[in-house]
């Protein structure tokens, strides 16, 4: 299954990446290795269908300077490595653009928005193994303009599985992202209670239901983002306001922006 996406940046292309805190323990899971704090574990990721040797690391920091933080695992390759080389080739549009940049003096550490592409990264079924799936610029500007003409609502009803015959058919990779993350949504629902994060509500609780709305911070239209940190779960009608007003929200404090200059902070957050 999909476990996370990971931007493509000049690390990515030569030395490996962190697991963003939140997805090290399904990561863990699903990889059933577990380096300790200092420790290394050699792991195989898949490409291509091709099999890599890889490096997953529990850095070990000093723990009387930072005592608040969690492990900081990595993934990590030679530049020389033969994944390494396959990553640059995949995203030979990275490549050069970092490359461009820090011919210019002026080093990108990472891409522009629109410029961007991502490693999925998936479990597997074989112990120790992952999956990574190359998603270059241009497939990505492709199913993002696939779901643009349909719009954000249309596209997070049919998501969350509000709207099962909503007719939109999308080609490769986004279908794959959502019948493996669906989940994502309704675990966050659970996680919540089938409550509104901004007002706190179980709207449907009186009348035994759990309807209950998972909205994408960063349109997903435009981000093809599903990880839990772009949703946030939502009452219909909080929902509504949101894509009809389109505030801004300040992840710093957890607040929406209204153009009126009214300011709301979240009731309820778990996981933002
Ligand atoms: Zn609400
Ligand atoms: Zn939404």
């Amino acid at each position: 299954m999909l476990l996370f996406y990971k931007s493509v940046d000049k690390s990515t292309l030569t030395e490996g990446f962190a697991i963003p805190s939140v997805y090290c323990d399904v990561l863990g899971e699903a990889l059933g290795v577990r380096p300790k704090r200092g420790e290394k574990r050699t792991i195989s990721v898949v490409v291509d269908d091709v099999e890599y040797a890889s490096t997953l690391k529990n850095i070990n920091f000093d723990e009387r300077k930072y005592p608040t933080h969690k492990d900081i695992v990595q993934i990590r390759y030679a530049k020389a490595s033969a994944l390494a080389v396959k990553l640059r080739e995949k995203f030979e549009r990275s490549q050069n653009l970092l490359q461009t940049s820090a011919n210019d003096a002026k080093i990108l550490a990472r891409l522009p928005e629109n410029q961007k592409e991502f490693l999925a990264v998936y479990s597997t079924s074989r112990k120790g193994t992952i999956l990574l799936d190359c998603i270059t610029n241009a497939e990505f500007n492709e199913e993002a303009s696939e779901l643009l003409p349909w719009g954000e609502l249309a596209v997070e009803r049919w998501f969350d599985g509000r709207d099962p015959d909503a007719g939109i058919v999308v080609k490769t990779k986004v279908c794959k992202i959502r019948t493996l993350n669906r989940t994502i949504g309704d675990d966050l629902k659970k996680a919540y209670g089938y409550r509104c994060q901004i007002c706190g509500q179980f709207i449907g609780e009186p009348y035994g239901s759990t309807l209950i709305h998972a909205h994408h911070i960063q349109y997903f239209t435009r981000s093809l983002n599903n990880n839990p940190s772009n949703i946030m779960i939502l009452c219909p009608n909080h929902h509504y306001i949101i894509h009809d007003r389109e505030p801004i929200y300040r992840p710093d404090k957890k607040e929406f922006h209204y153009r009126n200059g009214f300011v709301e902070k979240l009731l309820l957050n778990l996981h933002l």
